[in-house]
């Protein structure tokens, strides 16, 4: 009983993003323009729920149901950053989202580093260990926009919007990022904590102030920190409450540093046993929470870097929508020095 993904050129879904972002673009002297991405099973596409709503607004928003939830970096990490760089790169961006300051407190979600592992695809097993991988593409890049600098996989449950699983690939083939201040290049920990706000469950905003915003805009660092529609959006998400105390962050059917065609029995497979609240897995025939027409769905989410001047080409969609937005963002972003 495989999971229903959306294909894996799911990244068709790319246009539908686009015109969405272009619509948003309207609203975007609102104070708040967040989004939420979404389950919405019944247009058969990505949904998004945003404040102010939106009037293509559809769906059950998507959230870690669980209030830990751990991170890995592919143990290879880049010749542009190295692994402690890259652990070092995105639990800083994590942080940046927990420790927003929601009514009450922070939001009520822990993301942890739980260590490097071996597997570098985007996947999720319905009945094997998993892991939430950070994995940078050094040799080429798998998908199509030459303009994207990153991409989140988010696989979830359509009939709830609960997350499984979250997968972060970084365009170190088609991109220079910078991992310090000064360095030329797209800075990581920007991209990083732009990644980050989609791994926990956002989608683009309108804001082109906000960390959420769809495009990249070279040689800022702005991304790094997060602006009010950033928090009011993570705040939606997770409201401060209690907190978790102690900390599971064994994914749904275990944990595993190896990818699910690599685990066997006994050797590098589950580490950790079942997640609580599994849906029993696979065995029963009875279709189980991530099976049949309700079952997984996978939506990736493409991040562009502004391209450089020049007329439209022939380009991907993804480079159309950070074309169409760079001009608003040029107008009404300049470069803030880190809070
Ligand atoms: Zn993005």
């Amino acid at each position: 009983m495989s999971p229903r993904r959306s294909p894996r050129h799911g990244l068709r879904a790319a246009p539908v993003l686009a015109l969405a972002a272009g619509a948003l673009l309207l609203s975007a002297t609102q104070a708040h323009a967040y989004c939420r991405s979404a389950s919405c099973p019944e247009k058969n596409e990505p949904g998004r729920i945003c404040e102010p709503a939106s009037t293509d607004d559809c769906g059950t928003p998507l959230l870690w149901a669980r209030p830990c939830v751990g991170f890995n970096v592919q143990r290879d990490a880049s010749e542009q950053a190295s692994l402690p760089q890259a652990e070092a790169i995105f639990t800083k961006a994590f942080e940046a989202w927990m420790n927003a300051a929601c009514s009450g407190g922070h939001p009520g979600i822990r993301a942890s580093y739980t260590g490097s592992v071996a597997c570098a695809n985007v996947e999720y097993n319905t009945d094997k260990a998993n892991a939430n991988v950070v994995m940078f593409r050094d040799a080429s890049w798998p998908h199509s926009g030459t303009g994207v600098l990153a991409m989140t996989t988010v696989t979830f449950s359509r009939s709830t919007g609960e997350i499984y699983d979250a997968d972060i690939e970084v365009n170190t083939a088609l991109h220079d990022f910078a991992v310090a201040d000064t360095a030329p290049g797209a800075d990581l920990l920007s991209v990083a904590t732009h990644e980050a706000g989609h791994f926990l469950g956002l989608s683009h905003s309108a804001d082109p102030e906000a960390t959420m915003f769809a495009v990249y805009t070279p040689g800022t660092i702005s991304q790094r920190t997060l602006e009010a529609d950033d928090v009011a959006g993570i705040c939606d998400a997770y409201p401060a409450g209690a907190s978790p105390g102690e900390c599971d962050t064994v994914p749904r059917h275990g944990f595993s540093s190896l990818c699910g065609a690599d685990q066997t029995e006994g050797a590098g497979g589950p580490e950790g046993g079942g997640a609580p609240g599994d849906d029993g897995g696979s065995g029963g025939g009875a279709p189980g929470a991530e099976g049949g027409a309700g079952g997984a769905a996978q939506v990736p989410r493409a991040c562009s870097a502004a391209p450089p001047s020049g007329g439209p080409r022939a380009l991907p969609a993804a480079a159309l929508l950070a074309l169409g937005l760079l001009a608003a963002r040029r107008r009404r972003r300049a470069p803030r020095p880190p809070r």
